[in-house]
């Protein structure tokens, strides 16, 4: 893997390789940092992971782009820094990139259980009420912003897993811990997911720490990078139960979804912080 710091526009397309570019690292309330959302490049395709409340911005700030120039998009769970950018995203495809560019409808990756509670939780009340029709009862549906991939649900699993096939791309998605604090395992929680991306790169996604969760996919993953907060309890993975972690798993653990005072953290037997900006190119 190597890191190549962005000093130009982002090109959403590459060569073949596997690229993630985070175009923020911090938590829902980090100042410093954007909120932690990552695109994934490979070949002509690209899916953005998350597009939280400073997702429109960031985009634009990090990887110079335009909300228009998404096109896939797959949202892990609904805490606004992970889909508090995806109204900006729809009614920006719907009335801007498809009115004068003529493009298609975002595609979005979601199982049918999490597109309800998306749909009726978090974007119905900022884009049901448009021009569908001449009579003003009838409101917009999911389907009139997003077409849909349908991850498969994957059979005989520690804990539910999906797998997608975005064109090149191999994406195994898998339930994880978030809230509420007091849940003991991924089936107590809300929905939530993290990724294990081409069978090489794993993704905690929000998640209390949960060692089931590492163990299963550190041995396979050539890089991970985790979830992190730098006190005990609540819902994000402490620091002090990562240091834990045997050395090898460690060595090949960057951090991400961090709060501002990293600065004040000692890291030190892990990869390393995840930056925004960079291209982590596998
Ligand atoms: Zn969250």
């Amino acid at each position: 893997m190597r890191q190549v710091k962005l000093t130009k526009k982002l090109s959403l397309k590459n060569s073949g390789e596997l690229e993630l570019l985070f175009i923020g690292t911090g938590s829902a309330f980090a100042k410093e940092f954007n909120q932690t959302n990552f695109l994934i490049i490979k070949g002509d395709t690209h899916i953005m992971v998350d597009f939280g409340m400073t997702g429109p911005r960031a985009l634009n700030e990090i990887a110079k782009l335009e909300t228009t120039d998404i096109e896939v998009i797959l949202p892990t769970h609904s805490h606004s820094d992970h889909v508090g950018g995806i109204e900006a995203l729809a009614l920006m495809n719907r009335y801007v990139g498809r009115k004068f560019q003529s493009k298609p409808k975002l595609t979005m990756i979601i199982n049918e259980d999490y597109q309800r509670v998306l749909w009726t939780h978090t974007l119905q009340g900022g884009l049901e009420w448009n021009e569908k029709g001449i009579d003003a009862s009838e409101k917009l549906q999911f389907s009139d912003f997003f077409q849909v991939i349908r991850p498969r649900w994957k059979a005989h699993q520690p804990r539910e897993i999906f797998e997608a096939d975005v064109n090149e791309i191999h994406l195994e998605i898998f339930r994880t811990n978030h809230i509420p604090e007091q849940a003991t395992s991924w089936e107590a929680s809300f929905i939530s997911y993290g990724l294990y991306i081409d069978k090489r790169v794993f993704i905690s996604g929000d998640t209390q720490f949960d060692l089931d969760l590492i163990n299963l996919y550190a041995d396979r993953s050539e890089v991970m990078f985790h979830d992190v907060q730098f006190f005990p309890g609540a819902v994000h993975a402490p620091l002090q139960e990562l240091k834990k972690l045997p050395p090898e798993i460690k060595q090949k653990m960057y951090l991400v979804h961090y709060s501002d005072d990293r600065k004040n953290q000692d890291i030190s037997g892990f990869a390393g912080w995840c930056e925004q900006g960079v291209s982590y190119i596998f």
